[in-house]
């Protein structure tokens, strides 16, 4: 009897759309299961990024008291 464990498929999970990614030197793609999932995860990343550049400023600045107009 051979006693050789078979070669099993590593897979992982997805994290672009969750599914079972092959994790093998055959899929280029890893840790993502097609390049469908790697272009998106991709583009996901590049528009958070960019909203976080668009969004400096604002959040958190103290309104100056004086400033405002008494209208009575
Ligand atoms: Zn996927």
């Amino acid at each position: 009897m051979t006693d050789t464990p078979a070669p099993e498929p590593r897979y992982v999970r997805c994290p672009s759309c969750g599914g079972p990614s092959l994790y093998a030197a055959e899929n280029r793609y890893r840790p993502f299961c097609s390049e469908r999932c790697k272009l998106q995860d991709l583009g996901a990343w590049a528009s958070e990024s960019f909203r976080l550049d668009a969004g400096d400023g604002e959040a958190g600045a103290p309104t100056p008291s004086n400033e405002q107009p008494r209208d009575a």
